[in-house]
């Protein structure tokens, strides 16, 4: 009992020091975690309330527990929820009568590419020489927090030009016009980038059902505008 006192009255002054080493220590992993998204907690799941083609996730909803699409593989090898397949060849087959030869350049992802793809745009902006938190943001301005893009629901695509054969404002051009004859909705236009957090992307695409598209169309709404007017009307 007093040798054990003593053992703590001998320690007492070397105590704060290495108390102020951990800490430091300990607020530096806090930091770093911040700073490479490591720590960032997970935004609520998204709601199923409107259905599986409403399912609303961005930077405020996250995937819904379980959400586990069956998938269909495209002949270059990107995969899609197989629920938005018939529509989306539907699309492609129509674009292509018309003389517009598109490519999905990318459907559903695993959260591990998503995360691959914020780590490799984060390191791009360092690169260039921006400071972590610099580089953070910027990338967020283009690429989701994991668990946070459209990609992992497998009802979003990106639709580029068969650049052979078609230019790019060929191909977004025909995209804007039409794509809600088939369900398809411009998911980050220029004029709602306030609202989704996510830059202008031209070739974008998530399906929504021809109903909800052909509604946001007529309303001049984005899908958090829509799902927003639809519980309102609902509530109502
Ligand atoms: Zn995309």
């Amino acid at each position: 009992m007093s040798e054990r006192r003593t053992q703590r009255r001998g320690r007492r002054s070397a105590a704060p020091l290495w108390i102020i080493a951990l800490a430091v220590a300990l607020a530096g992993l806090a930091l770093a975690a911040l700073l490479t998204g490591g720590g960032q907690p997970r935004p609520p799941a998204a709601s199923m309330d409107h259905g599986w083609e409403l399912v609303l996730v961005n930077r405020d909803h996250s995937l819904p527990a379980g959400w586990d699409p069956e998938l269909v593989t495209l002949s270059n090898g990107t995969q899609v929820d197989q629920r938005i397949y018939p529509a989306l060849q539907e699309m492609f087959d129509d674009m292509r009568d018309q003389g517009v030869y598109p490519v999905v350049r990318d459907g559903w992802r695993s959260e591990a590419v998503q995360q691959e793809l914020m780590d490799e745009r984060v390191a791009q902006y360092r690169g260039q020489g921006y400071s972590w938190s610099e580089s953070r943001e910027l990338a967020e301005q283009w690429v989701a927090l994991p668990c946070t893009s459209e990609h992992q629901l497998g009802l979003a695509v990106d639709i580029n030009p068969d650049s052979s054969l078609s230019t790019g404002d060929q191909v977004y051009g025909w995209l804007a016009e039409h794509a809600c004859e088939y369900g398809f909705v411009r998911r980050y236009p220029p004029d709602k980038t306030e609202i989704t957090g996510i830059s202008n992307e031209p070739w974008h695409y998530r399906y929504v059902g021809t109903e909800a598209a052909e509604e946001m169309e007529r309303l001049g709404l984005c899908l958090e505008e829509y799902v927003a007017w639809l519980d309102e009307n609902r509530a109502a």
